[in-house]
């Protein structure tokens, strides 16, 4: 026996930005359709290096399900990918490959540090592990846990929606932007 057609009811469509509606159109800034749409196809650049990595193939998986968020498509190529994903402990060593990646992402482009270790190095406070990947590039937004689940790391990707939703077309051409990039040795 074929078993009972189950129907999601509970998809939440993006909402409308606002703006003026009237029979067969609709008016409103260019900002919002153009933050709309990042918002929704965010696509990740995982750098993971350790166990965080873990978790965040949990947080790509079916239960979890990235893909909600538009962001099922990782990119290991820095070209093709807006958001930088740091998920694990990162040695001293690794600092100038990471600020390498980084560089070579297209703007406009967000930094998450997943997990204690790089946020703030973690319980590794050797001589060896940089205390924070935001020694070396600019960091959006910071996920606690050792590891963070899968939920604190969608709730922090969905932070980064918020910041992305709501950024000015014209922030990574002002002066406070170019401030925070020259103030770690960005051009
Ligand atoms: S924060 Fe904890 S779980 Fe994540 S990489 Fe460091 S030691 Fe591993």
């Amino acid at each position: 026996m074929s078993r009972p057609v189950q129907y999601n009811n509970t998809v939440k469509f993006a909402g409308i930005p606002e703006g003026y509606m009237g029979d067969g159109f609709m008016a409103t800034n260019f900002e919002k359709v153009v933050g709309l749409a990042r918002k929704n196809s965010i696509w990740p650049l995982p750098f993971a290096t350790s166990c965080c990595g873990i978790e965040f193939m949990a947080t790509a998986a079916s239960h979890y399900d990235i893909a909600r968020f538009g962001s099922e498509r990782m990119s290991f190529s820095p070209r093709q990918c807006d958001l930088l994903m740091v998920m694990g402990t990162i040695s001293k060593k690794m600092g100038p490959i990471l600020k390498q990646v980084y560089l070579q992402m297209a703007e406009p482009r967000w930094v998450i540090a997943v997990g204690a270790c790089a946020s703030s190095g973690g319980i590794f406070d050797t001589y060896s592990v940089m205390q924070g990947i935001d020694q070396v590039i600019p960091v959006d937004v910071y996920v606690p846990g050792c590891p963070p689940r899968p939920e604190a790391i969608l709730d922090g990707f969905m932070k980064i929606q918020e910041l992305v939703h709501n950024e000015s077309l014209r922030r990574r051409q002002s002066d406070h932007y170019k401030e925070l990039l020259n103030s770690y040795g960005i051009q």
